[in-house]
């Protein structure tokens, strides 16, 4: 396929993620995407096997969130939430509260998920200020992990698979723990926690699947054990449930699976069914009261330009509607049940270590890295989207997939790995 002018006249000035723009083949030409398909720019369709990083839950395009965004583009855009407020995001607010378990009632709005996280850390910093311990600066989060991408969230992400050794004393030094499985692993954890009691300002973790840092799975009882320690200490629990949040699972959010509220939880990637860019982070009661207070010094420090932004909050009300309205979460469960069955049988190929999958979910791990490039090309090639990461192939598909272009999917994943791609 010839690659479209726009394309070839735009190869230098688009400056692409994680790409060795010199070296990589070209990017896939999408034109256009419908359900659960990207059209390309020669008019072929792809499966979007992995929801365009997560965000596309309902599929492409779904008609209810176009009504909504183009209802409110009629209205208000965007206007600046400083001083100012705006239906949308009042109501948005109003409706996540109601969604999240216990206390978690108040909801500060951001553009992107690394800086929903970021803020998570600056309202943790800010509640041991209003404690007089401004020297609990410092976060536990754990091996596999992933938060981000701005300096701050780098450092509570894996340390290997993480950037950290590139931008080496740059990044904050946080206490970096194994995910507390094992009685061995939560007595590590419980020594950490000991050894920097006097620093610490909270634990940030992935509940249940740790994303991009390596799909890594845990259980309820790991969440439930490091709620009673972090309770037990005065930390703070932030859940970071980017990936895991809206359906991705089969629940609506991986804390409810558990039982557990954390002290602060955010959201992004799913929250608009993949149309705009809009973050929460989402506070329980007393730590949304320890800023409220005579004085103006104990306000919550941050106020990103687009926050609330009016077309995202009401592609997420139309989002959420669909949620109440279709079978997102048995969709889920009928996926993981497919996937279950499609992907158990890879476990026998040579150069895979392990296979897993939960919800809408599936991931193969390979002995090494993945070949990206050579993956792409073959599930290209068959109709399908799929960008491996490290040693993971993956999908996390739109919850709303039909099962033969599921199949179609797995079908990609064995057909590659029977072909010797590693
Ligand atoms: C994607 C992701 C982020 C970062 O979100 P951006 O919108 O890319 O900044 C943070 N945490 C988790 C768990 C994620 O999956």
């Amino acid at each position: 396929m010839a690659a479209p002018q726009w394309q070839t006249e735009s190869a230098r000035h688009l400056w692409r993620p994680y790409t060795q723009m010199k070296t990589a083949p070209p990017p896939l030409p999408v034109v256009g995407a419908e359900g659960v398909h990207l059209t390309l720019a020669d008019g072929r369709r792809l499966v979007d096997g992995v929801s365009s990083w997560w965000t596309a839950c309902h599929g492409h395009r779904h008609p209810h969130i176009m009504a909504a965004v183009r209802d409110q583009l009629d209205r208000l855009p965007h206007v600046m939430l400083g001083g100012i407020v705006h239906p949308m995001a009042a109501t948005l607010a109003t409706r996540l509260a109601r969604l999240c378990p216990g206390d978690l009632d108040h909801v500060f709005f951001s553009e992107s998920g690394s800086v929903s996280v970021e803020v998570a850390m600056k309202a943790a910093l800010q509640w041991w200020q209003h404690r007089g311990e401004a020297g609990r600066t410092r976060f536990v989060a754990f091996a596999g992990g992933y938060h981000g991408d701005t300096l701050a969230t780098m450092s509570v992400c894996d340390p290997e698979e993480g950037m950290h050794r590139r931008f080496a004393g740059a990044i904050a030094q946080q206490v970096i723990a194994p995910v507390p499985r094992t009685l061995a692993e939560r007595a590590r954890v419980q020594a950490l926690l000991d050894a920097h009691q006097d620093t610490l300002a909270g634990v940030i973790l992935e509940p249940l699947v740790q994303g991009a840092g390596g799909m890594r799975f845990h259980d309820v009882d790991t969440l439930r054990w490091l709620r009673r320690e972090t309770e037990a200490r005065g930390l703070l629990l932030i859940f970071d449930e980017i990936m895991t949040g809206f359906g991705r699972l089969g629940h609506t959010l991986a804390c409810e699976a558990a039982g557990v509220v954390p002290d602060l939880l955010t959201l992004s990637k799913a929250l608009t069914g993949g149309t705009l860019p809009l973050a929460a982070t989402v506070a329980r009661t007393a730590v949304f009261e320890s800023f409220w207070h005579d004085d103006p010094e104990r306000a919550l420090m941050h106020g990103p330009t687009y926050m609330g932004n009016a077309l995202a909050c009401a592609a997420a009300h139309a989002s959420l509607d669909l949620f109440d309205q279709e079978p997102r979460l048995q969709q889920a469960r009928a996926i993981e049940a497919q996937l279950a069955a499609g992907l158990a049988p890879l476990a026998r190929h040579e150069g895979v270590v392990d296979v897993r999958w939960r919800g809408a979910l599936g991931v193969v791990q390979l002995a090494g890295p993945a070949d990206r490039d050579a993956w792409v090309a073959h599930a290209a090639a068959r109709g399908v989207w799929l960008r491996p990461f490290n040693d993971v192939v993956y999908t996390a598909p739109p919850l709303v997939i039909d099962a033969d272009s599921l199949q179609a999917i797995v079908d990609t994943i064995a057909t590659g790995l029977g072909a010797g791609l590693r």
